[in-house]
This record gives C-alpha cells, sequence and structure tokens, in this order.
C-alpha cells in the first residue's frame, strides 16, 4: 500500500459486521474464563491484552498504522512527545551512559537531556551539526551508547544529514534514534537513511488538530542488539521472569522491551480516547502534508520579495543553507517558516498583534494558521545579547502555516505588514 492508503487502512482492518470506525476501548482491563489462561498471558505478554497501562486495542491500531507508515517492525505510543524522547533514550542508557546529540533540536529535549537525564547518571554530548568528522570522532566516548537528532530542526529549521549521523554511529556500534515529529512520514522515512529508531510528538502534524498530546517511538528492527553495547537487551531481564528479548522477540526486541520494561513501570500510555482522535487525524496526514508544504512554499517566496523582511529561513528555498539537505532528505519542508522583521521587537511585536487570521499561540503545526514572537514569549526571559548568543533575532517570528486558503494567509500578511509603520 502507498502512504495515502496506509493512513486509511493500516492498523484496523474490520471482519464481518464489526464497526467500519476504529472503535474506542474504554477499559483498564481484558477478562479471562480461567485462572490458568491469566497466568499464560503473563507468559506471553505480547500475544493476549493485561491492562491499558501499556497495551489498548484502540493505541494498538494507531500504533500499527503509524508502524507501517515508517517502515518499522513495531511501535509503542506514548502520552506525549516528551515521553517518547525520555523512553527512548532510558530503553538503552543506564547510569553511567552518554549519548551524542546535535544541539539543533526542540527546546523541551534540551532541558530533558541537559537537567533531567543528567540527575539520572546519563549525560548528554551535544555536538552541531555541521561540525566536522574529527570533532565528532572526539565527542564520542567509551559509554556512549546512541546518537540523536531532529529531521527537521524545531525551531532552528534546519535539516539533519540522516546519512552522515547513521554512519558515525554505526561505526560506533550505536544505533541512530531521529525525531521526525516537523517531516512526519509522508515527507520522510528515516530508516530509508540508516536511522535505527524514530520518534515523534504525535501532537504536532500527526494530530494536526490541535486537540490532544502524544508521542510515539518507532523501530526499524535493523540495530544488531547483540553486538556487545546493549547486555540489557540480550541478557536475563530479572523483572520478566528472565526473559531474554533479542532471542524471544528477535528483530523487535527494542520496541518489547520499551513496552514491558519501561511503560508497565512507568505507565506513560495514551488513553483510547486520544488514540481515538489521533487517527483521525492521521486518516488525513497525506493530503494536509501536501497542502502544508504549498502554502509554506508561497509564503516564504512572499516573505523572501517583501521589503520590510531582513531574512528568511525556510529550507525549500533555494537561498536557503539547507536546501541541499532538503533536498537529499525531504519530499516537502513542512509548514514552519521563521524570519526576521527589519527594526527589531517593537515591529515584530506590532506586526503579531496586527495578523488577524494567525492565531498568536505557543504551537506549532495546528491546522489554522499561528504564530509566535520568540524573543516575547518562549524566550523571554534572556536579555537582546542573549537572544544573539541563542541565535534568536528580536525581530524573529516564527510562523505556522495551516490550511486556509493561501490567498487568505498573504492578504493577512499583507495587512499586518502595513499596520507595522503606521
Ligand atoms: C513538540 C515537540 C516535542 C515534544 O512533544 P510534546 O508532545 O509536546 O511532549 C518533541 N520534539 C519536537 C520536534 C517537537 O516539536
Amino acid at each position: 500500500m502507498k502512504d495515502e492508503t496506509k493512513c486509511l487502512h493500516s492498523g484496523y482492518q474490520p471482519k464481518n459486521s464489526e464497526p467500519r470506525v476504529v472503535p474506542i476501548v474504554q477499559s483498564t482491563t481484558y477478562v479471562y474464563d480461567s485462572t490458568e489462561e491469566v497466568a499464560s498471558v503473563f507468559d506471553e505478554p505480547t500475544k493476549s491484552l493485561i491492562y491499558s497501562r501499556f497495551a489498548n486495542p484502540t493505541v494498538m491500531a494507531v500504533e500499527e498504522k503509524i508502524n507501517a507508515l515508517e517502515g518499522g517492525v513495531g511501535a509503542m505510543c506514548t502520552s506525549s512527545g516528551q515521553a517518547a524522547s525520555l523512553m527512548s533514550i532510558l530503553n538503552i542508557c543506564s547510569a553511567g551512559d552518554s549519548f551524542i546529540s546535535v544541539s539543533e533540536i526542540y527546546g523541551g529535549t534540551i532541558n530533558l537531556f541537559s537537567y533531567t537525564l543528567k540527575k539520572l547518571g546519563i549525560e548528554c554530548i551535544f555536538v552541531k551539526s555541521t561540525d566536522s568528522d574529527e570533532v565528532l570522532e572526539k565527542a564520542f566516548k567509551e559509554n556512549t551508547k546512541a546518537v540523536f537528532g531532529e529531521t527537521i530542526a524545531n525551531p532552528a529549521l534546519t535539516v539533519f544529514d540522516i546519512e552522515r549521523f547513521a554512519k558515525f554511529a554505526h561505526r560506533h556500534n550505536v544505533p541512530l534514534i531521529v525525531d521526525n515529529t516537523f517531516a512526519t512520514p509522508i515527507l520522510c522515512k528515516p530508516f530509508e537513511f540508516g536511522a535505527d529508531i524514530v520518534i515523534h510528538s504525535t501532537s504536532k502534524y500527526m494530530d494536526g488538530h490541535a486537540v490532544q498530546v502524544g508521542g510515539v517511538i518507532v523501530d526499524s528492527g535493523n540495530f544488531d542488539w547483540t553486538n556487545g553495547n546493549f547486555p540489557e537487551l540480550c541478557t536475563p531481564d530479572e523483572s520478566y521472569h528472565g526473559i531474554v528479548y533479542t532471542e524471544t522477540y528477535g528483530k523487535a526486541a527494542y520496541i518489547i522491551k520499551a513496552r514491558m520494561q519501561l511503560m508497565r513501570d512507568f505507565g506513560a500510555y495514551p488513553a483510547a480516547h486520544s488514540a481515538f482522535l489521533l487517527n483521525l487525524g492521521l486518516e488525513t496526514l497525506s493530503v494536509r502534508m501536501n497542502r502544508y508544504c504549498e502554502n509554506a512554499m508561497a509564503v516564504a517566496k512572499y516573505l523572501e520579495n517583501c521589503d520590510k523582511v531582513e531574512s528568511v529561513t525556510y529550507p525549500g528555498l533555494e537561498s536557503d543553507k539547507n536546501y541541499p539537505l532538503a533536498k537529499k532528505y525531504l519530499k516537502g519542508c513542512s509548514g514552519v517558516i521563521s524570519f526576521v522583521i527589519k527594526g527589531g521587537r517593537e515591529k515584530a511585536m506590532k506586526f503579531m498583534d496586527s495578523l488577524e487570521l494567525a492565531s498568536n499561540e505557543v504551537h506549532v503545526a495546528d491546522i489554522r494558521t499561528c504564530v509566535l514572537h520568540p524573543a516575547s514569549e518562549t524566550h523571554r526571559q534572556l536579555t537582546d545579547e542573549q537572544l544573539v548568543a541563542a541565535g534568536i533575532d528580536a525581530g524573529m517570528v516564527r510562523f505556522s502555516v495551516g490550511l486556509e486558503n493561501i490567498d487568505d494567509i498573504l492578504a493577512d500578511l499583507d495587512k499586518a505588514f502595513a499596520a507595522v509603520d503606521k
């Protein structure tokens, strides 16, 4: 099946007289005829349902759909994108380990990696995506267990050189984990370029309607966990009557361990109702992504030709420094653009407040156009000098293009730019 078809049909195929739409199984638990059967469920927890803290039929239908879209061997949904990032690392790193991440990633992930994981004894070593091979090699340590990056970085909008970092990770016998939130599998399938694990915040384009927060981890099944670096996956798990994940589950060892061990213990699993809503979003993902790309390209070109704009960042523009990587990895550059207004903070705020159609909110990837002014909102604690050091201009606006008619979006921009000088 092609992506458009998978969006509609993967994960749930009703049989004779069953509901057309995936049912919401709103139940914490599942009933069995005998004690013996319940006992056997504990021996084979992947075959039957036990408890909705780590498995539920509605959520599993969505997991299978996302897995099919990414081309993996298994997926596990989480209650947020943050929970997906956390568990993707905790599944292979313990106290005393380190991992490498490029620094061009989502701010919430930077907090998680630099502060919270550090408290658990796991060190994140940050490198720049543009660092030379020598610098990357030097960053690698004896205890390094993974490499992490974002396909299209939020908010930097840099494009991750997946093949280069996959080769780097594999040279050191560790997996590459890619956050594919902004691209979605419609615009990029990181497994095709050598990534081993993909994660998403499904709160963004996958849901698309700004109705629920969620995340997902997908396993390519391609990484060899028996290479000596990952004893937790290939020696007996005492918390699961001595099961050896690589022996019992083969290619799906990573994702099954994540569910049976981490999800069992942390319980950051989505509710059935949230998964139902996510599934509705996924059904139209392909159609929506293509339209986001079209609208964003038109807005980026408009901004590039606007005399009130100092600079535009959108990897789909030929003038963008990430254009060559975008050409290689992406079928489209998604819906988020950042640009700097001439005249700094004051003009940017005037512009923002003069928009009528685009709403001022702390979100991206909504079905409706929305804007954010980092200098006075998400990064407001920084001085103008600190903002410059962080690569954020006081006049920078992050513009998340929605699915409105492009003429209406451009008319709104025209009006707001005209109001800036009044
Ligand atoms: C929003 C976001 C996250 C965090 O996801 P939540 O669902 O908000 O927890 C992680 N990565 C990227 C790229 C994001 O945009």
